[in-house]
């Protein structure tokens, strides 16, 4: 079966986690601050808080900025749950705005209109969770602009989209967003195992998170409430977590780093062939945007009318042929927990529409040409 996705591990990735077994310091030692910097540098964002996922990162992110009970947090349904269950974690309400049915990116007009009405009943969110679904950017101009009028800060899921350029900036420079969140899980444009980063550009914002990750504990005397009984001394200021990642994955994360562009540019070739293979079939495709790079995370389709087979049977019959494909994502309203807070069918239609049809193929760097041709001939086969 040809997955639809598969991280690349070389002997550099594997001499540089051996390196760190032999160190002194399994976790805590070096290798997380500079793994944070590395990032940084690649994303031109100040700060870089490395933690053990990118679920971990999205509840402190959430958490730096405020957000409690009686708080909404807005994302959009077409994605991975953990976007929306980080606004749960902090006992705040979620709610979805629906996608665009061209870049499957939140729906920027569908924003205004929602936050016009949340307006009227005083009920505007606090954070907004942006993804850059399968890697290519959200509209960030648009939804910044649309913060600063209504006053909500803004979160980037750039889980899918390390390596992304948006504008011709790299996402992750949280230009346009409070925090931008990382996953380095191992079907993400790099990966340490488990892992996820939050990069900011607010000192105040980065310190918190710091100490968030790390059961709030601080040795700084400037953080204290009275004067350190000695050098032993350390104070627990807040509820924290242990959520910090060690270094032997942020050694293997280091080193992924080093090939990111390179990985990119390959995603970018095997989506370009699939552009090309699929011109003239009954499939919607992922859109280009002038100006921006996709990570090209995942390679969606999405069925059309003509299509004879329904997507379960297309499904099925790809299976059926060893192509690895799957189906990104179950919109998060319709999960039974979310039914529990009164979601249902219905509620954003465009989304589900999506749902119905959608099918990711396997879209990752080291896919060979022969295995794609397979894909390729798989597909022409059975979407007919
Ligand atoms: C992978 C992913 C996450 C969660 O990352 P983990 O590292 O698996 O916790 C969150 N949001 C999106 C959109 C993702 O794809």
């Amino acid at each position: 079966m040809i997955p639809y996705g598969r991280q690349s591990v070389s002997q550099d990735d594997i001499d540089a986690v051996v390196d760190v077994l032999k160190s002194d310091y399994l976790t805590q030692g070096g290798m997380v601050p500079a793994f944070e910097q590395a990032v940084c540098q690649y994303t031109g964002a100040a700060h870089g808080v490395a933690v053990n996922s990118g679920t971990s990162a999205l509840h402190i992110a959430c958490l730096a900025l405020g957000l409690k009970e009686h708080d909404y947090l807005w994302t959009t349904p077409i994605t991975f749950v953990a976007s929306a269950n980080c606004g749960l974690y902090c006992g705040a309400r979620v709610d979805f705005v629906d996608i665009n049915k061209d870049s499957w990116n939140i729906d920027t007009d569908e924003l205004e209109k929602k936050l016009v009405a949340a307006e009227a009943e005083g009920k505007l969110p606090k954070i907004l969770v942006v993804v850059h679904f399968a890697g290519l950017p959200a509209d960030l101009k648009e939804i910044s602009r649309l913060s600063r009028q209504y006053g909500f800060r803004v979160i980037e899921d750039a889980c899918h989209a390390l390596g992304a350029i948006y504008q011709e900036q790299p996402v992750g420079n949280s230009h346009y967003s409070d925090i931008s969140v990382f996953s380095f899980h191992p079907v993400k444009s790099i990966t340490c195992g488990e892992g996820g980063m939050a990069v900011t550009n607010d000192d105040d914002l980065a310190n918190k998170m710091r100490l968030l990750a790390s059961h709030c504990i601080t040795r700084d005397a400037g953080l204290m409430n009275k004067e350190p009984e000695g050098d032993w001394y350390y104070q627990q200021i807040d509820l924290g977590y242990n959520y910090r990642l060690s270094d032997i994955h942020a050694a293997l994360g280091m080193s992924q780093l080093n090939r990111l562009d390179e990985f990119i540019q390959k995603r970018e070739a095997v989506a370009s062939v699939y552009d090309k293979a699929f011109e003239e079939l009954p499939l919607q495709l992922p859109v280009r945007v002038e100006n921006t790079q996709s990570a090209c995370h995942l390679y969606v389709v999405v069925l059309e009318d003509e299509v004879r087979l329904n997507r379960k049977q297309v499904f099925d019959e790809l299976r059926a042929r060893g192509i690895g494909i799957n189906v990104h994502y179950i919109p998060v309203h319709l999960q039974p927990y979310y039914q529990g807070y009164g979601f249902k069918k219905g509620d954003f239609p465009v989304a589900e529409a999506y749902y119905g049809r959608a099918i990711s193929l396997p879209c990752f760097p080291m896919l060979t040409d022969v295995e794609q041709q397979q894909v390729i001939n798989a597909v022409s086969e059975v979407v007919v």
